[in-house]
């Protein structure tokens, strides 16, 4: 691996169509990690692990387009144990960047089950925790590192993890990395990183950034593309109320008695209504929790420990959970606030439905929110259909709409600001007031 330099930049090459093949063993793996995968009741490859795994067994570089929910963490996890080395006492030979704290316990936890017969050492670093506790893992030694960006520069830093051993780098969702601000961390570590390594970049999209990004810091990567073409996949059942923002609560509550969710995250746009929310439907359903990004961590990892455990049923949340969370219970999604910019939309529905699971997915429409609902159908290429429960169908037409919030907090731009929404294909004209009214 090089570090390209001006005129030796690589162009990423056109994407390969790919196709799931049939079994774990046709792909190359080994004997040993057939057991694994069995013991995990992962029968067979999903098409991103078909793809990616054989490639990266070469120890060839991947840009890879995937969500997660697609079986992307095994696509890089199974090639790095595969391509472990035995050695003593050395330095990781292997190094996940993630973008949150959550993802970095996730991906520890998904290797861990897959080095299932084999003595490896997987540590997660992440913010939020005492360093104290990590440099004391990393001393005991450890193969493979996952973590987020900031406090691996900080180990770094501390001389308690060090770079010069290691064999494969995996940039994991590189497009949200890059969007929160990531991109000198990661720049930074990527230099100290050998030379000669392999580098396996997986993103939801590939933006711009992202190509500059594996255009530098990747050798020849061979691209594959696994982005669906609908955007969302297509277990997931997506239907929309519109509601009167001061009724969205009530309406809430009336959705859970007749959903009975096996496990349901409910999406609001601020903390301060997350926790508002949670306060109030504490008293009137079982098992409701929330977390969102001012919680401590340590509070943070209990919450979602115990939402793993399905112990907790009802997850009130910010977009802190909406990206690369897996939990296999979730069989409702409720954006209880229209996600503001339309991607988190997929983000947040795509936390059902998993590996072919059914899932079904209800956002709350104010009437005054027609155009982020039709921004949103375009997106998905899809139009969602309408549920209503009696009694909180909305009389208000678009026109006279009071733009209110239901939580007191800073009200949506009046409708004028707002970008004009695009024409959604096939859709019928007047939607927009057909829905309103
Ligand atoms: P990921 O996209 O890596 O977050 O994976 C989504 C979920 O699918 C995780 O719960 C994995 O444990 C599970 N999974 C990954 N690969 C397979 C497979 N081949 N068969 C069944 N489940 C899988």
């Amino acid at each position: 691996m090089t570090e390209s330099t001006e005129n030796a930049v690589t162009e990423p090459a056109a994407p390969q169509a790919v196709h799931s093949t049939t079994s774990f063993a046709e792909l190359g793996v080994s004997d040993i990690m057939l057991s694994a995968l069995e013991e995990a009741c992962y029968h067979q490859p999903s098409p991103v692990q078909a793809g990616v795994i054989p490639i990266a067994l070469t120890g060839k570089d991947v840009l890879g387009q995937a969500r997660t929910g697609t079986g992307k963490t095994a696509s890089f996890g199974i090639p790095i144990l595969e391509r472990l080395e035995k050695k003593r006492n050395s330095p990781p030979q292997a190094l996940v960047l993630v973008p949150t704290r959550e993802l970095a316990v996730q991906v520890r936890d998904e290797i861990e089950k897959l080095s299932f017969g084999r003595k490896v050492r997987t540590i997660a670093v992440y913010g939020g925790k005492p360093i104290r506790q990590q440099v004391g893992k990393l001393e005991k030694g450890a193969d493979i590192v996952v973590g987020t960006p900031g406090r691996v520069l900080d180990h770094m830093s501390r001389g308690t993890l060090v770079l010069d051993g290691l064999q494969t780098v995996v940039l994991d969702e590189a497009d949200r990395m890059l969007d929160i601000g990531f991109r000198p961390d990661i720049e930074k570590i990527l230099r100290r990183c050998p030379k000669e390594r392999q580098t396996l970049l997986l993103s939801a999209t590939v933006a711009p950034a992202v190509e500059r990004l594996a255009q530098r810091y990747m050798r020849d990567p061979v691209v594959l593309d696994f982005s669906d073409k609908t955007k969302t996949v297509d277990t997931i059942d997506q239907y929309y109320f519109t509601v009167e923002a001061t009724k969205k609560y009530d309406l809430l509550v009336k959705l859970i008695e007749r959903e009975q969710p096996e496990q349901a995250i409910v999406f609001c746009r601020t903390k301060r209504g997350t926790d508002r929310i949670q306060r109030k439907l504490t008293k009137v359903v079982k098992a409701v929790d929330c977390i969102h990004g001012d919680m401590a961590q340590g509070a943070r990892d209990k919450v979602m420990k115990q939402f793993r455990a399905g112990e907790i049923k009802v997850l009130v949340a910010t977009d802190v959970v909406g990206r690369g969370i897996d939990v296999s219970g979730i069989s409702h999604i409720v954006n209880y606030d229209i996600p503001q910019a339309s991607d988190d939309y997929v983000h947040r529905v795509g936390r059902t439905g998993r590996m072919g699971r059914e899932g079904v997915a209800y956002t709350f429409v104010t009437p005054e929110e027609g155009p982020e609902l039709t921004r949103i159908e375009i997106l998905i290429n899809r139009l969602l259909k309408r549920d209503e429960i009696e009694g909180f169908s909305t009389i208000v037409p678009v026109a006279s709409a009071t733009p209110a919030h239901p939580d007191g907090e800073a009200a949506a731009p009046a409708e004028e600001e707002k970008p004009k929404p695009p024409q959604l294909p096939g859709a019928r004209r007047g939607r927009r007031h057909r829905r309103a009214l």
